[in-house]
């Protein structure tokens, strides 16, 4: 069968080495998919073969692809200016996106450090956290609490504040060393108690603030949905108890909001459900609408004021990325938080969110399905060998590689994490496209689970 595919096919497996992929996957059982163009939710090849995003394209996109309000921005912006050094010299996109993020950001966050991708955010808040207390004179501080579970990119410092076994356990020589907490994770807890589980959950770590807060600089966590970890959720409660927690022991709290901010989990960030205010918000990926590549870190006057003072005490941050602030991305994101006020996003999206956890959840009636759960636009399930021990599948059956490849050939973009199906639009999603991206996941379910 000819197709308009195979020659970019080739050509891309000559030289490109993909990220996160056994290259040897694209000989035989993984297509590779050269994507022509992309228009709202929908992706199209070379073929003319169509694919509903419904993972937002690695989870950045928000309002679907090559929008055309996004689209004007950007292009307004590169007729003016493409880039500039942001040492010594400044731009109205970063200057107003700025102000723009301060104003909806938790209040008391209101210092913008910016770099150009998530894991590199995390590096910049790592860094900030030891500083500061380096600053202060506490040079003991320089150790970081985490979740068991937890993922913050693969740059060295958030590789090691992570705690993805997959992606971690052969750099682990290389990494520094860190304390880990068991996670909040309600996995298999009723959605009634999920409050009540992650609670109970929050003895261990306060068992190693009153140990380790002494030697350490700052906790760092994703609010609310463990999205790398196969999406595991758990209950605002626990932010609170961990507020509470960081000052009383002197420890920073740093939010990854990479993956779960701008309305992922129905709030414009996960972490106004439990009405706290983190020392640092790292924001990437939704950032720009999935556009181009930007990220921030957030923080408070007070870490702020503790790095200012005269050159020569060399108590500045010295930290920069080349493309720190880019103009560009920073044109998409304001695009981006114009259309969260124009087309009031979070409203509508409540709607899709009911939609889409409703449909979702007829899936748990499945034979090795344990669990379908929800937090805003994020819904997951879970498959498992045995429903009642909750026994998952060994790793090597890779049963989501049979969702994804039966979702492809149904032209739906699911890409299963292990053996967690889930689903992350983007906000254009309409509800036929939810039916059909619940309806094919069911198929490849049955598919994946049918021995
Ligand atoms: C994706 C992600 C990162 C890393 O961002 P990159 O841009 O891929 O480096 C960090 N934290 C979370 C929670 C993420 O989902």
């Amino acid at each position: 069968m000819s197709s308009a595919n195979t020659p970019w096919i080739e050509r891309d497996l000559k030289h490109v080495w993909h990220p996160c992929t056994q290259m040897k996957d694209h000989e035989g059982q993984i297509p590779l998919i050269p994507v022509r163009r992309g228009a709202g939710a929908w992706l199209e090849d070379y073929d003319g073969r169509r694919y509903l995003d419904a993972v937002s394209s690695w989870w950045v996109n928000l309002f679907g692809h090559a929008h055309p309000k996004i689209n004007a921005a950007v292009r307004e912006q590169l007729e003016r200016l493409e880039q500039v050094i942001l040492a010594g010299f400044t731009h109205e996109p970063v200057i107003a996106l700025s102000e723009e993020l301060t104003r909806r950001a938790p209040p008391g966050l209101t210092r913008c450090f910016y770099a150009d991708n998530g894991s590199s955010a995390i590096e910049v808040a790592v860094k900030m956290s030891f500083h500061y207390w380096r600053n202060l004179g506490r040079t003991g501080k320089r150790r970081f609490i985490t979740l068991a579970n937890s993922y913050h990119g693969e740059t060295l410092g958030a590789l090691a504040v992570g705690n993805v076994e997959l992606y971690k356990e052969i750099y682990q020589p290389l990494l520094m060393d860190v304390v880990t907490v068991p996670s909040p994770d309600c996995y298999g807890q009723p959605r009634a108690s999920w409050a009540a589980h992650s609670r109970a959950q929050f003895r261990f770590m306060e068992e190693a603030l009153e140990r380790h807060a002494h030697e350490s600089a700052a906790v760092i966590l994703e609010p609310l949905v463990q999205c790398a970890g196969g999406m595991r959720m758990y209950d605002p409660e626990y932010l609170r108890l961990l507020r509470e927690a960081c000052d009383r022991h002197q420890v920073h709290l740093i939010a990854d909001e990479i993956a779960v901010g701008f309305g992922r989990t129905g709030t414009l960030f996960a972490c106004e459900q439990a009405t706290i205010r983190p020392d640092f918000m790292c924001l990437s990926k939704g950032l720009t609408a999935g556009y181009l590549p930007l990220s921030t870190v957030i923080t408070t006057e007070e870490v702020y004021r503790a790095f200012y003072d005269e050159y020569e005490k060399l108590n500045a941050f010295l930290h920069s990325h080349s493309f720190t602030g880019n103009p560009l991305a920073c044109a998409a994101a304001r695009a981006c938080l114009a259309l969260f006020d124009e087309e009031d996003v979070l409203t509508a999206n409540r709607a899709r969110a009911a939609h889409l956890g409703a449909r979702a959840r007829e899936l748990a009636d499945l034979p090795h399905v344990a669990e379908v759960r929800q937090t805003g636009m994020i819904v997951a399930v879970e498959m498992v060998r045995d429903k009642a021990q909750r026994t998952p599948y060994p790793f090597a059956e890779r049963r989501g590689l049979t969702v994804y490849r039966h979702a492809l050939t149904r032209g739906v973009v699911l890409r299963p994490i292990g053996n967690v199906v889930y689903f992350m639009p983007p906000y254009v999603v309409t509800p036929e496209e939810i039916d059909l991206m619940v309806d094919v996941a069911r198929e490849g379910i049955e598919r994946a689970t049918c021995d």
